[in-house]
């Protein structure tokens, strides 16, 4: 049994504040190792219920976050960005289950730790053919193309509860309950550690339940920007449709194909953005 593991970090261990998450802020060095147990947790909890092979897919900013020398020896990691696929990268048809580890709520969630979809400022919302959607669901979306189910989360009470609506029952381990936006109750190490091990384990071991999320018709992903000059400069590309103002759109009947768009459409926009005026 193959697992494929995207790690992100916001929805890490103890996570409560922007400096937390940003390489060379004051605590990033901390919070890389707790994401690292984390992500370790995980790995544990698939041997456990019966992987054979585990990858990890770094999933956070400049991708360069989990520590190599403290992950555990029986996985592999992805590190580093200019990924197509962005936190989905490596995934494919020979992996059985997918977890999401240190994972956030979608952009605008009230009382959820950290929570946006896929930049911080630049985006307000991502829609996907016209309901709100945030990591969780873009890249679920991702893992089903290649047949695989995502069947554990873990990150804060928040995501948690957008995993139990977009996915049905998969396992979640809450590592902290949302308070406010960088405010959280959190569970130490040792505890997190216990209740993602077990929540990896029992997903495994009721593999049999989980069916790929799949999107099989014409699909439609917008992205609202925060300001105009971000939403003008995708609309160079062939086939992306400026919806209004400070939205874009891209369509397709390939979810891969949207998405690279889609992709593709953050990444020049953001290129748009300014310190001042976001
Ligand atoms: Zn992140």
């Amino acid at each position: 049994m193959k697992v494929f593991i995207s790690a992100d970090m916001e929805g890490a261990t103890g996570v409560t504040n922007m400096l937390d998450v940003v390489e060379g802020k004051p605590g990033y060095e901390r919070f890389r190792k707790m994401m690292t147990g984390d992500v370790n947790a995980a790995v544990a909890g698939a041997f456990e219920g019966g992987a054979k092979e585990v990858l990890v897919n770094d999933s956070h900013y400049t991708m360069r976050n989990v520590l190599l020398e403290e992950l555990d020896p029986r996985s592999s990691l992805f590190s580093g960005s200019n990924k197509p696929l962005c936190m989905m990268q490596g995934i494919d048809r020979t992996f059985d289950a997918v977890f999401f580890v240190g994972y956030h709520a979608m952009a605008g969630t009230r009382e959820a730790v950290g929570n946006h979809t896929l930049l911080g400022r630049e985006i307000i919302n991502v829609r996907l053919n016209g309901q709100l959607v945030g990591e969780t669901e873009l890249n679920a979306a991702i893992a089903g193309y290649y047949d695989v189910p995502v069947v554990m989360v873990a990150g804060d009470d928040k995501v948690a509860r957008e995993a139990g609506a977009v996915l049905g029952d998969v396992e979640t381990a809450v590592v902290k309950e949302g308070i406010d936006r960088w405010t959280a109750k959190c569970y130490p190490p040792q505890e997190t550690g216990r209740r993602i091990r077990e929540a990896a384990e029992n997903a495994l071991k009721r593999l049999k339940d989980f069916k790929p999320f799949q999107i099989d018709r014409q699909i439609k992903l917008e992205i609202e920007f925060m300001s105009t000059s971000e939403a003008s400069l995708p609309t160079l590309f062939p086939n992306v449709v400026r919806e209004d103002s400070r939205t874009v759109s891209v369509t397709d009947t390939d979810y891969i194909r949207v998405f690279k768009a889609f992709l593709g459409c953050l990444l020049l926009g953001w290129t748009g953005s300014d310190e001042m005026y976001g």
